[in-house]
């Protein structure tokens, strides 16, 4: 007989992704990924992500494993926008109720913040300013110190 177990209940998708940990399994024949599946983050915290972008970068990631390969290395950071008629809210990371919020820029309309934990990045929201919230993806995902991103 066959198991079936998602990605929701388990750690059945290979080590070396932010979304899924442990070890690589043929034992099972259904898999789960997007809105309806979680898995537990780098902090140990059982996460689901209901948003578009994070489909594929799961995506990028079962499909590996299905084949018993390995995934790839890279770190993924959650994102989300939402067009708001002309302004694009967007969020990178994952912010925390109790991270400090850095607001580097508000004219009323615009707007953007960096969010810190530990002295790390972990997050930045933006409002109507694509190219400097996109800019912030790579200090995410090293876990760049707050006064790098700051300076
Ligand atoms: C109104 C709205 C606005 C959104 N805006 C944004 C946004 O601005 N940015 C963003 O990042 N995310 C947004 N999202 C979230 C984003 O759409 C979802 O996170 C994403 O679509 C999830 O993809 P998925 O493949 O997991 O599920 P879905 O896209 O829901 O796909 C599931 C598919 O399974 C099909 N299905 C269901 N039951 C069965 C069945 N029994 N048999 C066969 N097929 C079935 C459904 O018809 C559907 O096509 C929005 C969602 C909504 C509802």
């Amino acid at each position: 007989m066959k198991s079936y177990r998602s990605v929701s209940e388990s750690e059945t998708l290979p080590t070396g992704s932010r979304y899924c940990h442990g070890p690589a399994s043929t034992e099972y024949s259904a898999w789960a990924i997007g809105d309806v599946a979680s898995w537990r983050n780098t902090v140990g915290q059982q996460v689901r992500v209901e948003h578009w972008s994070n489909v594929a970068e799961q995506a990028r990631v079962l499909a590996p494993a299905l084949l018993g390969a390995e995934p790839p290395a890279a770190v993924t950071v959650p994102y989300f926008w939402s067009d708001q008629y002309d302004v694009k809210i967007q969020c990178l990371g994952e912010p925390a109720a109790g991270d400090i919020v850095h607001l580097v820029e508000d004219d009323g309309r615009k707007f953007l913040a960096y969010f810190e934990r530990d002295g790390v990045v972990t997050a930045v929201v933006g409002a109507g300013l694509p190219g400097k919230v996109m800019k912030t993806r790579a200090k995410i995902a090293a876990g760049a110190p707050i006064a790098e991103v700051l300076a």
